[in-house]
């Protein structure tokens, strides 16, 4: 083959390098997934706590501004009020009069008192604990208000704040303080805004001594803030925001701070971390919530596109391995023609250009003829998107076997004759190619064109293939076929329609000379000796003509014809040629009209049996009957059997017809007082019945005949086809008794070789034999070598058809057994046979034996 395989080879079938590869793209595509994915879920939680935090430091700040404002108005407001006090007590004014002033703002009351802590004036319950560190800070001090430290009330119940301002002299000197009290938590008073869960206001001076806080929180008033960092932050600025542990507790807290102006005090406001972010924690949690449950699904996407990712890998991989294998050729074509795969048997199959046209359905079959002679079976389907897909199958093996299959069908593997079938259509078609022609050249005058239908049956094949084996048969059926084609041209039809029988249609000229020559000539070409083996073996033909159209114009008619015609020849014997006449047509006719006619005789009972008696040769004592059958035809008289009988044997009906003989003859021989034999006629085709034994035994159980009274008579045609079932039916009907006769001995070809064969009990001599032998010395010696024979193998002997008393004396010499014959008995109706024996009885019991007058009269 000369494929450009070349320019196709690095297409090679590439299905997995069409979809994407390998697992990375996919994992990072995955990762960036998840990165993504986390990052949103980071960013907004993010987002949302920086907002929150923003807010609530604003929020803290607004407040400690509120709270610084409130707190400087109070303590702006008590310093006015120690202003007054100072300035009475400098004045030399001679008592405190507390009613001046409204006290009951300032829980702690107001002292005037000397360096010395002599209490110069007090409003009533006045606090002066703390007193002597007041004085201490005051004595060197400008003159500056001064914030002490918080100490309990009398009762103990709440802190308070002291606030001191010295007593200056005119002339400069320290004269002492005035201070009053205020109530630590109206100082730093919780507005309701700041009261939620974890919010707090605190007042600390700058050394960060806590003064008050609400809401309260034991332990924390008077001592230091301990975290330094918050320290350093309220340090760091007038006022600001942060974040950090603030409380012994250890919270984290956001906080806001501002120092008093002109006071030494700091507001500190700060709201509880974990309370400000409840809400955002919940929130936050959601978002991770979702942040997994993309994740999941992002992960459970993966996974399946990880499934049918191995799902497409596997097909791609069964694909691949497949189209590797396959003996299909595949291409991949896109609309440009432009191929864009291809496996290794479509590069072998669809490498030459196809000649295929646009695909005009989804999916399009065709097949194509390569230069090679190979037949490409191409089913195309158009592909979902751009191109074509062609799949190639090589049909070249098929077609070959189908042409193989075609020809056996039509032709005889032995001889690669056409066989029946096909020879019909052969002559069929030759028939019409004539009737056209003869149209054709109506108008033309001249010796009109006949052909001839010649149907041929070899004599004594089945000879040949008993003798020398079917392979013998087999070389001579192939010389026959070699001649018969030799014989026709090259338009006649020559054929073997089926064991021996062959056929031959050719052109004649229709003249009687040239038929005759024809006639005379086939059978001398066919009787040339064949050697077969070593062996020379002579043929010969029974050969039947029908002439196209004079016998028939269609095959059918011709064909009807010619068969009657070779049947007729059969007939006449061996090597004989007949033509078609159309009295032979009436002859076969009245031969099926009598076939029915014999049917409806065996139900409507028009068949009788007649008995003819069998005699001891010596003695002309009755040693048994034969019965024969006979037809009383309404319309036609008697029929003889030798002419229904045959017709009886091809139709079928001789097996009901013989069963019906068989059953009669013993019935009646039952019947009688005393036993004798009965012989009844046996034919092959009766042999060849599958339930033939069963059937017997079935009679003579019925009619309770012995069955060693009965003798079957069957001729040599029973041995003929060497079939080995019906020599076992014999013998297994022998084996019950039955005796088995050889009827018409010496008429058949090979008599000799059967009684090899099969051990009979008895030889009836063929009438032919016994009549001949007063005209023939040749018979006469036959017949006494074949009694002498029998002798010798102990085997019972009956000549029959004795007719004359010369006949008798000569069987009588030869030491016959028995004889049968009109000479001493004709064949008798049932119901004479009792007189006859009666009558035979009273003869033969004369001391003379004269068979003359055993002669019965005819019945
Ligand atoms: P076959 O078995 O050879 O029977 C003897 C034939 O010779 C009988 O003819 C008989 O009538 C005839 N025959 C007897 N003696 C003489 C004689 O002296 N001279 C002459 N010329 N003929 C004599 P039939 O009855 O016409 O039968 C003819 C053949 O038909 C028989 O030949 C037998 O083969 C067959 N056949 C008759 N009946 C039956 C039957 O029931 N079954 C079968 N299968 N075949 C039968
Ligand atoms: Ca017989
Ligand atoms: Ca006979």
């Amino acid at each position: 083959m000369t494929h450009p395989t070349k320019t196709l080879t690095h297409h090679a079938l590439g299905v997995t390098a069409t979809l994407p590869h390998g697992r990375y793209p996919g994992l990072i595509t995955l990762g960036c997934l998840l990165f993504l994915v986390w990052g949103a879920g980071f960013w907004l939680s993010r987002h949302i706590y920086q907002e929150r935090e923003t807010v609530a430091f604003e929020f803290i700040t607004y407040q400690v501004q509120e709270a610084a404002g409130r707190i400087r108005r109070v303590l702006t407001e008590a310093d006015q009020v120690l202003h007054d006090l100072r300035m009475a007590e400098t004045a030399q004014t001679p008592e405190l009069t507390p009613g001046r002033w409204d006290m009951t703002r300032y829980p702690g009351g107001a002292a005037v008192l000397a360096p010395d802590g002599h209490v110069i004036a007090a409003s009533p319950g006045a606090s002066t604990t703390g007193w002597p560190t007041l004085m201490a800070r005051l004595e060197n001090a400008p003159d500056e208000p001064v914030i002490g430290e918080p100490v309990p009330d009398k009762d103990g119940r709440a802190l308070l704040i002291p606030i001191a301002r010295r007593i200056t002299k005119p002339d400069g000197a320290f004269a002492g303080l005035v201070m009053i009290s205020l109530d630590s938590e109206a100082l730093s008073y919780l507005p309701p805004s700041l009261e939620m869960p974890g919010g707090s206001m605190m007042l600390l001076t700058e050394a960060d001594i806590v003064l008050s806080r609400t809401p309260a929180l034991r332990g924390i008033v008077g001592n230091r803030l301990l975290d330094a960092a918050l320290s350093r932050t309220i340090h760091a600025s007038a006022e600001g925001v942060g974040s950090g542990v603030s409380l012994p507790e250890g919270q984290n807290r956001l906080h806001a701070h501002q120092h008093l102006r002109d006071m030494p005090l700091i507001v500190l406001a700060s709201v509880s971390h974990d309370a400000l972010f409840t809400r955002w924690q919940s929130l936050r949690r959601k978002i991770i919530a979702t942040t997994m449950l993309a994740t999941g699904l992002i992960a459970l996407t993966g996974w399946l596109w990880r499934v049918r990712r191995r799902r497409a890998d596997m097909t791609a991989d069964i694909l691949t391995v497949l189209l590797a294998n396959t003996e299909h050729g595949v291409r991949v074509e896109r609309a440009d023609g432009t191929v864009t795969a291809v496996n290794e048997a479509g590069t072998a199959l669809m490498a030459l250009p196809l000649k295929t046209g646009p695909l005009t359905a989804a999916a399009q079959d065709e097949e194509t003829r390569r230069e090679d002679g190979g037949a490409v079976h191409i089913t195309r389907h158009a592909l979902k998107h751009d191109g074509t897909i062609l799949i190639g199958t090589d049909r070249t093996a098929r077609r070959m076997a189908e042409a193989r299959i075609a020809f056996l069908t039509h032709h005889d593997p032995l001889t690669g004759l056409p066989n029946r079938w096909h020879a019909t259509s052969l002559v069929q078609a030759s028939i019409d190619q004539r009737a056209g022609n003869e149209k054709a050249s109506n108008e033309r005058t001249g010796p009109r064109s006949t052909a001839a239908l010649i149907l041929f049956d070899l004599d004594g094949f089945q000879d040949i293939n008993d003798t020398l084996g079917h392979e013998a048969g087999d070389a001579v059926l192939v010389e026959v076929a070699g001649r018969l084609r030799e014989l026709g041209a090259d338009q006649d039809v020559v054929a073997r329609l089926g064991g021996d029988e062959f056929l031959l249609f050719l052109d004649v000229p229709d003249d009687e000379a040239t038929i005759a020559a024809l006639a005379d000539y086939i059978p001398r070409l066919l009787s040339q000796p064949v050697i077969v083996h070593g062996q020379q073996v002579r043929l010969g033909a029974s050969m039947g003509i029908a002439f196209h159209p004079r016998d028939g114009r269609d095959t059918a008619t011709l064909f009807r014809h010619a068969d009657i015609a070779l049947s007729r020849a059969k007939k006449a014997g061996r090597g004989r040629a007949r033509v078609f006449a159309p009295a032979m047509m009436a002859a076969f006719e009245e031969h099926r009209m009598m076939e029915s006619d014999l049917r409806r005789a065996l139900e409507n009972k028009e068949l009788e049996l007649r008995l003819q008696p069998q005699f001891s040769c010596e003695t002309l004592d009755i040693t048994g009957f034969e019965a024969l059958a006979r037809w009383r035809h309404p319309v036609r008289g008697d029929i003889s059997p030798a002419v229904f009988i045959p017709i009886a044997e091809r139709s079928g009906l001789i097996n009901p017809l013989g069963l019906w003989a068989l059953e009669h003859a013993c019935q009646i021989a039952a019947g009688w007082r005393i036993r004798r034999r009965m012989a009844v006629n046996l034919s092959p085709v009766q042999l060849r019945c599958d339930t033939i034994e069963t059937d017997i035994r079935d009679i003579l159980h019925r009619t309770q005949f012995p069955a060693h009274l009965l003798e079957l008579e069957v001729t040599e045609s029973v041995l003929l086809d060497g079939d080995e079932r019906t020599l076992e039916t014999l013998h297994r009907l022998r084996a019950m008794d039955i005796r088995i006769t050889l009827d018409d001995f010496g008429t058949g070809y090979s008599s000799l070789s059967y009684l090899r064969r099969f051990p009979f009990d008895k030889v009836k001599i063929d009438k032919s034999f016994v009549q001949g032998q007063s005209k023939d010395r040749m018979t006469r010696v036959i017949l006494e070598n074949i009694i002498r024979m029998c002798a010798d193998l102990d085997l019972d002997v009956v000549g029959e058809g004795v007719e004359t008393e010369e006949q008798l004396n000569e069987l009588r010499r030869l030491k016959c057994g028995e004889v049968q014959g009109f000479l001493l008995g004709r064949p008798l109706r049932p119901v004479a046979v009792e007189g006859f024996l009666a009558r035979h009885a009273r003869r033969s019991s004369g001391a003379r034996i004269d068979p003359k007058v055993a002669l019965a009269p005819p019945a």
